[in-house]
């Protein structure tokens, strides 16, 4: 007699398969009672009692759970007590069984949208079973895959391996450099390892850290206890069991100059900001205001929240990679050591914590489907990062005007700025807004030179301007009625939850742009997705009662930035962008110097037969205006000097937007605090 099983029930079915590919398969006998399964014979012949069916089905599933066993307790240990030799060592113990153990290190790290797990990084990697040293080997098709043989008998592998933290200032996001003399940011994708065969939400990590002597920490993951050792001052956190997705989620901060600041209660949301300097630790109290009302106006956006509790991790430090990286329940943010203290350079990084913050709602809890993958190791798809990136980059902007970190005249001049900026991007007219998303994954790591027409992840810039563009229809359609914050109420706000993932498609954003107001959106992102200009996209600004124009007066924000990042912005007049010391990074097709035959990587030297300087420069330009003689430009390219003559005489341009009395000024009401 042989026999099959039938499944009535098409959500048995799918635990069924989910079991045979070996994730968790639990099913309680009560479940077995409510689920019609039929067995029957070949012949049909046999016909059982259903109670005896019941019986036998049951055991065939408890027969299935016992080879595919419940998914893997790992504890981690990680000592970060060599952080400013920039070493970290992590012990692992693995469950295993006889045989081959699959292994993963993280390929592809969530809000990197990128294969960026820094596995070139990953050394001195050790497997034991019982005290005997266990063969390893790599992958030959996928180098984040480790094969460890398993000898018969074993339940358990020890894996020790060690991330070396850039040594010298480099980028590359999270793998940039992490790590200073006083201070260290710990991604705990980048200390670990992971079973094949689960999901990263079924796996549990516990996790220890041990500090530096008298380094203080922060961070999301909640945590079980704390010693300090009394010789020392290294201090040893043991933290809650989690599940891999929330450990990989829950970066930690930790240094010697470490401050706290409470932001709000319930839930509790705090600053923890590490420093390379005390006095880096003390702006005015005016800017832990702004952060408040930040935290109060994102409530009063969205209507609801989406974490336990949120911490702001904030680096500030001269020696490690400046970027912002979103977690549900805290961002891992890097400025300038005097980020907070220097008033310039304040200005210039107000944006990034209402970016990083506004992720937790749009990014982490509301997630493109082609985003939220089961793991480290299957691809992302970045074709909607429009809304991951763009919408966040546009509410970013709004929270940064309404709480006050800086005042509206601030952000319009940033807003110029991005819109000046993509109206000089040529790219646009062979690579459309699309595929700066679906080529994101290369597009973040595009080097500067030849921005303009290669385009970089101008998903970020364009969709500003696309989203004030969707705020400002939703406002003339429903006649001042509806805005994009009901948008915001109705994809990312009530219930407020814990850290959860609600996957979208693009019909989902259309259709919940519908309920707001009905309009064709399907029509307008397509349009917005796939235009090729000539120009930017200025029907957001337009429509908002604001004009795009260029004078010879650089805006506030405009030379903050100069003085902030050290580069000279002739981008308006002749088409060069180039760093103060006269390197030429980019040249726009199209305008003067690309057209006399400048280009990126070449250094300027001389203005009119006169040594380089901003000011030279700058000062040519203005006389150029009433003559007729051409710029000389000499410029150095691979050792060779010439002199380019560029036949300009429009002065100096910079970017501003001023009022269009025609229109109602929408964007002054878009900023404005609720
Ligand atoms: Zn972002």
């Amino acid at each position: 007699m042989s026999f099959s099983v039938y499944v009535d029930d098409a959500i048995l079915h799918r635990a069924l398969s989910v079991g045979l590919l070996g994730a968790k398969m639990e099913i309680p006998v009560k479940f077995c009672k409510r689920i019609g399964i039929r067995f029957i014979d070949t012949t049909g012949a046999l016909k059982m009692k259903l109670s005896r069916i019941l019986g036998v089905a049951c055991l065939l599933f408890f027969s299935l759970s016992s080879w595919s066993a419940t998914p893997p307790t790992v504890t981690i240990f990680v000592d970060a007590t060599s952080a400013p030799r920039k070493i970290f060592h992590a012990k692992l113990k693995i469950p295993a069984s006889a045989g081959d153990l699959t292994l993963y290190y993280p390929k592809w790290i969530p809000g990197e949208h990128a294969p960026a797990g820094p596995v070139i990084d990953l050394a001195g990697l050790k497997f034991t079973a019982s005290g005997k040293t266990l063969k390893w080997r790599r992958d030959l098709l996928d180098g984040f895959t480790i094969h460890v043989e398993v000898p018969a008998g074993e339940n358990e592998v020890s894996a020790e391996l060690d991330l070396l933290s850039p040594a010298t200032f480099e980028g590359g996001f999270s793998a940039g450099s992490s790590a200073t003399d006083k201070m260290a940011v710990i991604s705990w994708n980048q200390v670990l390892l992971y079973p094949k065969g689960w999901k990263s939400d079924d796996l549990t990590y516990v996790a220890r850290l041990k500090l530096p002597a008298n380094w203080k920490f922060g961070t999301a993951l909640p945590i079980a206890s704390t010693t300090g050792d009394q010789l020392n001052g290294e201090t040893q956190i043991t933290f809650q069991p989690a599940s891999l997705t929330t450990l990989v989620d829950s970066p930690v901060i930790t240094g010697e100059f470490l401050k706290v600041v409470k932001l709000a209660d319930e839930p509790s949301t705090e600053m923890d900001i590490a420093a390379d300097s005390a006095a880096a630790l003390a702006p005015p109290q005016e800017v832990w205001d702004h952060y408040k009302n930040l935290v109060e106006q994102a409530d009063k956006l969205f209507g609801a929240h989406h974490y336990r509790d949120y911490h702001f991790l904030l680096s500030l430090s001269d020696h490690v990679v400046h970027f912002g990286l979103e977690h549900h329940e805290s961002n891992d943010s890097r400025i300038d050591e005097r980020g907070l203290v220097d008033d310039t350079a304040r200005k210039k990084e107000a944006g990034l914590l209402p970016h990083e913050y506004v992720h937790s709602w749009n990014g982490k809890y509301r997630r493109p489907a082609d985003l939220a993958t089961p793991d480290y190791q299957q691809p992302m798809q970045d074709d909607l990062l429009w809304v991951y990136e763009g919408l966040t980059q546009y509410l970013g902007e709004v929270l940064t005007a309404r709480s006050s970190l800086l005042t509206p005249d601030q952000v319009r001049d940033d807003l110029a700025l991005t819109a000046a900026a993509l109206d000089h991007t040529p790219g646009r007219g062979w690579r459309n807004l699309q595929d700066t998303a679906d080529a994101a994954q290369q597009l973040y790591f595009a080097p500067q030179a030849w921005h303009s027409w290669r385009r970089g992840v101008d998903f970020y810039d364009e969709d500003t301007l696309n989203w004030l563009w969707a705020d400002v229809i939703i406002r003339q359609q429903s006649k001042g009625k509806k805005t994009l914050d009901d948008f915001c109420k109705l994809f990312h706000g009530a219930p407020s939850t814990p850290p959860m993932v609600k996957p979208y498609t693009f019909d989902d954003v259309v259709n919940a742009l519908n309920q707001v107001v009905s309009y064709d959106w399907r029509g307008f992102w397509t349009e917005r997705l796939t235009n090729h200009g000539p120009g930017a996209p200025l029907g957001g600004i337009e429509g908002s009662g604001w004009k795009l124009v260029y004078d010879e007066v650089p805006s506030e924000m405009e030379r903050g930035g100069e003085s902030n990042w050290h580069f000279i912005d002739v981008k308006y007049s002749i088409g060069i962008d180039l760093r103060e010391n006269g390197t030429i990074t980019d040249t726009i097709e199209g305008m003067p110097a690309a057209q006399a035959g400048i280009g990126p990587g070449m250094k300027l030297i001389a203005v009119n037969g006169r040594q380089y300087s901003a000011e030279i420069l700058r000062d040519a330009l203005k006389a150029g205006k009433s003559g007729t003689a051409p710029l000389e430009l000499l410029v150095e390219n691979t050792d060779y000097y010439k002199t380019y003559k560029l036949d300009y005489h429009g002065g100096e341009r910079y970017p501003h937007l001023v009022r269009d009395d025609s229109k109602p000024d929408l964007l002054s009401e878009i900023y404005k605090a609720k």
